[in-house]
């Protein structure tokens, strides 16, 4: 089976010029003894957005790969895909994070819990998990609901799962299961359920997508309750571990943390917890990558500067249409948001202050990153002015690019 390697990291690179830049910062972790996979990820959403093809993020990760000597493994992942838009990813991913989220609470026939139920009485009464922080204790109407919920997700799953399989053969590719995109968290309870669900349906998940606690937004940090966030996160990371015996699911079976970009406040914590579980991760980000090509326009100064500034100025009108498609995972104050004229004004040191995702700057403003990180439309439409804009600023964003990269992320998460 080709399997993910225990710590990897999801990089987005919406216009495919900044894979460089990014497995840079993988090797400079590898210099400071973390093995980190680079796993290039695209979803079906960013391809239409920005009318590009699955290809072109295989061919701008094997040039970097070739270009930088990596000799470790790296990969290609189609994410979020469903079984109406995986087809065009077949040949060029060797990832494939099945989303299933819209599946979640949808119709099942009657009898699959019973058929369930029956497979799996250990999920009735009290479950007693080696390092999950209390038992589970569960009733039959509690299997009951969390079937329900769960198991049209799960057979769905299967069928996306199987379809990659016969097309690529089931060991030529690595499978994730996602469900973050909805509005309710997974309890660890249910991410057990799912897991044996996805077992009893023979999906090899290696790694999992679950909804945590809190709000996972775009681009900016961790907002929600510190301590239990932490309590969930090792629950899971504990039901995983069990499951893996349990149910006989690929042994680096791990969390995927997806929008996990930026969510500086809770990495001391998952490190801390992976360390002891000795647990992998999987960290997935992609728009904070965009950004920072924003910020090295804008620290270029003079053309770049005005295209950064014009870009924000179009995203501003456009707000409501650019935010559709990430209502659930942002979380913009339109009163924070500065008029364009403002902005026009603005040198490239306020514009960078802005927009760098530096808390301790007081010129640092989330609703402006925000918008910003969704407004990649914008600069999509802008077409060969806008990468060849990328092109003259080089320099500031591929910089900007790697120490976003290593120093914000891999670093407090996987180093040392
Ligand atoms: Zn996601």
């Amino acid at each position: 089976m080709l399997t993910l390697g225990k710590y990897s990291v999801g990089v987005g690179d919406r216009f495919a010029h900044q894979a460089k830049a990014q497995l840079r910062a993988c090797q400079l972790a590898a210099k400071a003894g973390a093995e980190v996979i680079p796993v290039w990820n695209k979803s079906n959403r960013e391809h239409t957005i920005i009318g590009s093809e699955p290809g072109s993020v295989r061919a701008s990760a094997d040039a970097a790969v070739k270009e930088l000597n990596w000799t470790k493994p790296y990969h290609v992942d189609a994410d979020h895909i469903r079984l109406e838009t995986v087809d065009r990813f077949l040949a060029a991913s060797d990832f494939f994070t099945i989303d299933v989220a819209d599946s979640i609470g949808q119709p099942i026939p009657a009898n699959a819990v019973k058929i369930f139920a029956t497979r799996h009485p250990e999920f009735l009464g009290t479950l007693a998990i080696p390092g999950v922080s209390a038992p589970f204790t569960t009733t039959a109407s509690d299997v009951e609901r969390v079937a329900s919920k769960y198991l049209k997700a799960v057979k769905d799953a299967s069928a996306i799962y199987n379809k990659i399989a016969w097309a690529k053969g089931s060991d030529n590719f690595i499978a994730e299961v996602s469900m973050d995109e909805t509005d309710a968290p997974q309890s660890p309870f249910e991410l057990l359920f799912i897991l044996a669900a996805l077992s009893n349906e023979g999906v090899r998940v290696q790694t999992i997508a679950p909804k945590f606690t809190g709000r996972f937004n775009k681009g900016v940090d961790y907002v929600g309750d510190l301590a239990q966030f932490e309590t969930e996160f090792r629950d899971d990371l504990a039901v995983i571990a069990f499951a893996v015996k349990q149910f006989r699911l690929p042994a680096n079976l791990k969390l995927s943390v997806h929008s996990g970009s930026d969510k500086f406040s809770i990495y001391p914590i998952m490190k801390k917890a992976i360390r002891e579980a000795d647990a992998g991760l999987h960290l997935k980000t992609a728009g904070t990558t965009w950004l920072e090509e924003v910020i090295g326009l804008a620290e270029t100064g003079g053309d770049g500067l005005a295209m950064a500034k014009a870009i924000y100025a179009k995203a501003l009108t456009k707000k409501d249409e650019l935010c559709a498609p990430y209502a659930t995972v942002i979380d913009i104050d339109a009163s924070k948001l500065p008029t364009a004229d403002a902005v026009n004004d603005w040198s490239a040191e306020q514009f960078t202050g802005a927009l760098r995702h530096d808390q301790a700057n007081p010129q640092f403003n989330s609703s402006f990153r925000q918008l910003v990180h969704v407004g990649f439309k914008v600069a999509a439409q802008m077409g060969e002015q806008y990468l060849g804009m990328l092109r003259t600023c080089e320099p500031a964003v591929s910089r900007n690019v790697t120490t976003n990269l290593y120093d914000r992320h891999l670093k407090p998460l996987f180093v040392g």
